[in-house]
């Protein structure tokens, strides 16, 4: 008998993370569709009823930015499956553009804070795996230099280490304090989409500390392209299903795959 697989991917109601589920899911995979609002993740669930997947795919309640909601996750993939051999963060909200509400300052560069908690509360039974597979899905507005700032250069230049995680942390609690400041403008930090672009350089600069710590595992970023999404307005030049092809490539890499690379247009670029 083939031995079963299973995917958690996070976001999952909607655009490319709804994607990602029904093409792994038409990969064989056994996928946990995971939505913060259970309605939204539910009627997506259903929304793929009639392609006859239904008995590949499961939701269960995630919200990215609460760690009770986490280690509920992880309890329901330990109990269920005992391991896990994919997980794809693709949760994400544009959050902050040009202005941010008071209250959810830095929402983004947060959200990235907890995306280590996901991935250290899934990384021990990711290792249960055989070929256990991360996929960070990040975007390519982390390639637009002159938007960059030397702050952000900071984070690109992590790479390795056992310094670098503590770097990271540090370097992002410095633009959250400049954020709450209102001096992020001035401190060398991107102006345009400045929380979004922190956090996805931020996310693709964790990509690379994690591959280097679990070197049997791949671990890539990738940005999907620019799909009609809400994240965009339904601006986007590609559908979502073409935006799911290149996650859901690496999701599925054959044994002694790349790790720690970010792909753009299915092909590794810096940083
Ligand atoms: P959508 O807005 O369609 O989907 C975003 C998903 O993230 C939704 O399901 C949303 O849930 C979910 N989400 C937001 N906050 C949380 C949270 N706290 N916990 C769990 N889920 C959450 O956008 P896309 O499909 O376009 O975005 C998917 C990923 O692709 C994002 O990481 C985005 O940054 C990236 N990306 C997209 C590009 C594009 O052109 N579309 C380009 C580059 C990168 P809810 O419905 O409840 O809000």
């Amino acid at each position: 008998e083939v031995t079963k697989r299973y995917a958690v991917v996070t976001g999952a109601n909607k655009g490319i993370g709804l994607q990602i589920c029904k093409q792994l899911a038409q990969s064989g995979i056994i996928v946990v569709l995971t939505a913060r609002v259970e309605k939204r993740g539910l009627e997506a669930l259903q929304s793929l009823k009639d392609t006859g997947l239904l008995d590949h795919l499961l939701f269960h309640q995630l919200d990215v930015a609460d760690p009770e909601s986490i280690a509920s996750l992880a309890d329901f993939v330990k109990k269920h499956f005992g391991k896990l051999d994919i997980l794809v963060n693709n949760a994400g909200i544009l959050g902050a553009t040009f202005s941010i509400p008071p209250g959810s300052e830095g929402c983004w560069v947060a959200a990235t804070y907890k995306l280590n908690q996901i991935a250290e509360a899934l990384i021990p039974l990711l290792q249960l795996s055989d070929l256990p597979r991360i996929v960070n899905v990040s975007s390519s507005v982390v390639c637009v230099k002159p938007n960059g700032g030397d702050r952000l250069k900071e984070i690109c230049d992590i790479s390795a280490g056992l310094t670098t995680e503590e770097k990271l942390s540090e370097i992002i609690s410095e633009y959250l304090r400049d954020f709450k400041e209102g001096t992020h403008l001035i401190n060398g930090w991107p102006t345009l989409l400045s929380a979004y672009t922190v956090s996805k350089v931020a996310l693709n600069a964790y990509t690379r500390i994690l591959a280097n710590k679990h070197p049997e595992f791949c671990i890539n970023c990738v940005c999907p392209g620019y799909a009609k999404t809400d994240i965009n307005y339904n601006s986007g030049t590609i559908t979502t299903e073409e935006g799911a092809e290149i996650p859901v490539k690496l999701a599925l890499l054959p044994k002694d795959g790349p790790s720690g690379l970010f792909f753009v247009k299915g092909e590794p670029v810096s940083p």
